[in-house]
């Protein structure tokens, strides 16, 4: 079995932002050589997601309307976790709930996807350096 270990780095000009990553998780796959094997995806921060949905930009508009409706960003003073100091309490729930990370199969040296489905980086907390992992497993 053959292993490969990527980080994916990112600064976000905007406080959130929403990426496909799909072609750079395609790439790192190329990479490792592996044809057969299993493509795991992960944020490696609190407050930012790896998440699988189409890519369209009102769907993309809609995911930020509807993460503001749950968790607003302001006022800040509304949430415990910015009494801290931070800022970012709303950025830790958006990524609770577009998730931490995502596996896709590896088939024939390809992200195995269904019809329309492209992998993003979901930032919530952005303007600062964060990484994504990239770990695919396989022969
Ligand atoms: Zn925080």
């Amino acid at each position: 079995m053959k292993t490969h270990r990527k980080e994916l780095w990112f600064r976000a000009k905007t406080r959130r932002a929403y990426i496909n990553i799909t072609e750079q998780v395609q790439e790192a796959i190329d990479q490792s050589g592996i044809r057969e094997g299993l493509c795991l995806v992960n944020a490696m921060h609190i407050s930012a997601s790896v998440y699988i949905n189409d890519d369209e930009r009102g769907l993309l508009e809609d995911y930020d309307r509807w993460l503001e409706k749950l968790a607003p960003h302001e006022p800040v003073a509304q949430y415990k976790h910015n009494n801290t100091g931070e800022d970012n309490a709303d950025a830790h729930l958006k990524r609770q709930i577009m998730g931490r990370e995502v596996v896709v199969a590896v088939t024939q040296g390809k992200l195995d996807f269904g019809p329309w489905e492209q992998i993003f980086y979901g930032e919530f907390d952005g303007r600062r350096d964060k990484r994504v992992l990239v770990k695919i497993i396989g022969a």
